[in-house]
């Protein structure tokens, strides 16, 4: 059984962005300029923020940050992304989610210009990557794309299960397998018959949201398992996936560990959307 790092690939991800931000600067002077927007003070939204501010520093790009009140109108808000979408020197607008409840998620993801939503969310960046045009793809299903290419995983021909179809996970990764040319399924919570269906995939994606969930019983022997859950455990405060490490490790031919999987390979994902925002790639 191997360990997908998935620490050391976001960094492989994230040292090539910075070489191409570099060379960019130096050969057209255009300093690649990401604006991250929260409204409120979630916690682990602060986090977020501040470990997004962290990588663009990492990868040499400036970055514009906007704390807003939780007040803040939807108006208001609407007002800043405009500006920013009008502002040339702005090559990625992110508003991090969930915003306050009186803001309304999809007016907000559909006010930021396609051209400049990093995050994939737009309808528009959603439409191209269903059929297969170019266009912002979400990061986190763009990082699993990325953990199975550069372990030299196979997608070609093989059976792929998803386990979670939400909007920014599981449809996306399932068109994005499509296009690696993976036989899809996707299942959810009215799936039957869930760990017969999950022992047919070559390659097993979780992204479900429940603690160790997915255990040996629904893995074919030398599986693939990417593990896309973040759940924290209450008494320990420990993180860990949708999948049970333990038992599956045994069984599958390659892993993701949670922490240091899918996680680290948002941001990175997100570095090389801005990045090819500003190259206009
Ligand atoms: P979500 O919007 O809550 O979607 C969960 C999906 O799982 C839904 O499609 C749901 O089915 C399905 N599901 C729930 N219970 C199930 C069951 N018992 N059997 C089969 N399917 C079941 O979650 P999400 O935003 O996709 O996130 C999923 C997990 O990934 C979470 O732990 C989240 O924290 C994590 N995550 C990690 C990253 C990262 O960077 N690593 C990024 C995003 C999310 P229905 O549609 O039928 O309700």
């Amino acid at each position: 059984m191997n360990i997908i790092d998935g620490k050391l690939i976001s960094q492989q991800v994230k040292d090539e962005v910075k070489a191409k931000a570099a060379k960019l600067k130096e050969s057209k002077g255009i300093e690649v300029c990401l604006a991250v927007i929260l409204v409120g003070s979630d916690p682990a939204s602060q986090v977020y923020v501040r470990n997004k501010k962290k990588a663009c520093e990492y990868v040499g790009f400036k970055s514009l940050s906007y704390e807003l009140p939780e007040e803040t109108t939807q108006e208001e808000l609407l007002q800043l992304i405009d500006k920013l979408n009008n502002d040339e020197t702005v090559h990625g607008i992110l508003v991090q989610m969930p915003v306050p409840e009186h803001i309304d998620e999809k007016a907000v993801i559909d006010a930021i210009s396609p051209r400049k939503d990093v995050d994939g969310f737009h309808p528009m960046n959603v439409g191209e990557l269903c059929i297969g045009e170019p266009g912002f793809v979400s990061c986190t299903p763009a990082g699993i794309i990325q953990l199975l290419k550069r372990s030299n995983i196979d997608i070609s021909g093989k059976e792929c299960v998803i386990v979670g179809r939400s909007n920014i996970v599981g449809k996306p990764l399932a068109l994005l397998m499509l296009r690696e040319n993976a036989t899809v399924t996707i299942a959810h919570s009215k799936t039957k018959n869930l760990k017969e269906v999950c022992k047919r995939a070559d390659i097993l994606i979780a992204a479900v949201g429940k603690a160790k969930m997915i255990t040996e019983d629904y893995v074919k022997e030398g599986a693939v398992v990417i593990d896309v859950g973040i759940n924290r455990n209450q008494d320990t405060g420990k993180l860990c996936g949708d999948v049970d490490f333990e038992g599956v490790s045994e069984k599958c031919s390659y892993i993701t560990p949670v922490p240091g999987g899918v996680g680290p390979m948002t941001i990175a994902m997100l570095m090389n959307n801005c990045l090819e925002s500003a190259t206009g790639e």
